[in-house]
C-alpha cells in the first residue's frame, strides 16, 4: 500500500521513520470490517487481499480470532521488526487476555490468495467468570471460552446449554441442525464467516445436516 512508501523527497528530508503512520483504533481500520458492536462485543470481518498489510491499528481488549482461510502472513508490532512468515490455518482459533497496555501492530498478506479472519473483541472483561461451562474449552481468555465443533456429515455435538451470551460463527458452508430439548429443530445453510449473537439461554444440540465436514465455533463471555 502506498502508505507504507516512503518517497524520495521525505525520505531525503527526514528519513522513513518519521513518516511513519499514526495507529488507527481496530474498529477504524479499512481491511477490519465491523460487522457487530453492541455492549459486550465487537466484531470485525477482516479482509487482507494478497500482497497488503493493514494500517497500524490498536486493540484495547481480550480478543479472539477465527481463521477462514488457509494463508501466510507476517505481523508487526509498532516499532518493532516485522516477524516470520506464519502460517495461518482455516478452522484455527486464537484467544489472548489483554495484559497491561494496548497492543498496536499490523498485518502483512503475503500468501497468495486473501487472508479472511473473524475478529472479536470482548469489551467488558467479568470481574469474577462465570462456573456455568457448556462444553469441552477450545481456547479461552479472561473474557470468553470459545467452543469448537467439527462436525462430519451426519454428527452431532452433545446437547449442551449456553448459560451466557455467545456469539456462533461458521467457518465453512454447513447445513447446521439446531434441535431444542422439546425436539423442535431447525436448519439452516451457514456459510464461512456467518455469524449470530445470541443473548439468551439456550440449551440445543448442533448436527451437521450436510454431505461435508463443517465447523461452528460458539464463544460465549465468562
Ligand atoms: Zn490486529
Ligand atoms: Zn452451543
Amino acid at each position: 500500500m502506498k502508505t507504507y512508501s516512503c518517497g524520495a523527497f521525505v525520505l531525503a528530508l527526514a528519513g522513513c521513520a518519521f513518516s511513519q503512520q499514526a495507529p488507527v483504533p481496530v474498529e477504524a481500520e479499512p481491511h477490519h470490517h465491523v460487522v457487530l458492536k453492541n455492549d459486550f462485543v465487537l466484531v470485525t470481518h477482516v479482509v487482507i487481499p494478497p500482497g497488503e498489510a493493514t494500517l497500524y491499528h490498536t486493540h484495547s481488549y481480550d480478543r479472539a480470532a477465527v481463521h477462514l482461510t488457509n494463508n501466510v502472513v507476517t505481523l508487526q508490532q509498532l516499532n518493532q521488526p516485522e516477524s516470520e512468515q506464519t502460517p495461518a490455518k482455516i478452522g484455527e482459533i486464537s484467544a489472548s487476555t489483554r495484559k497491561g497496555d494496548p497492543l498496536t501492530h499490523r498485518v502483512r498478506n503475503v500468501g497468495p490468495g486473501p487472508f479472511e479472519v473473524i475478529d472479536v473483541e470482548f469489551l467488558q472483561r467479568p470481574a469474577q467468570a462465570s462456573a456455568a461451562v457448556a462444553a469441552p474449552v477450545a481456547a479461552e481468555n479472561a473474557s470468553a471460552r470459545i467452543y469448537n465443533w467439527v462436525l462430519a456429515p451426519g454428527a452431532s455435538s452433545p446437547q449442551h446449554t449456553h448459560q451466557r451470551p455467545y456469539l456462533i460463527i461458521a467457518v465453512n458452508t454447513v447445513q447446521l441442525k439446531m434441535t431444542a430439548p422439546d425436539g423442535k429443530a431447525s436448519t439452516h445453510e451457514v456459510k464461512a464467516g456467518d455469524f449470530h449473537w445470541v443473548d439468551s439461554t439456550v440449551t440445543h444440540t448442533l448436527a451437521n445436516d450436510g454431505t461435508t465436514e463443517g465447523q461452528i465455533v460458539e464463544l460465549e463471555l465468562k
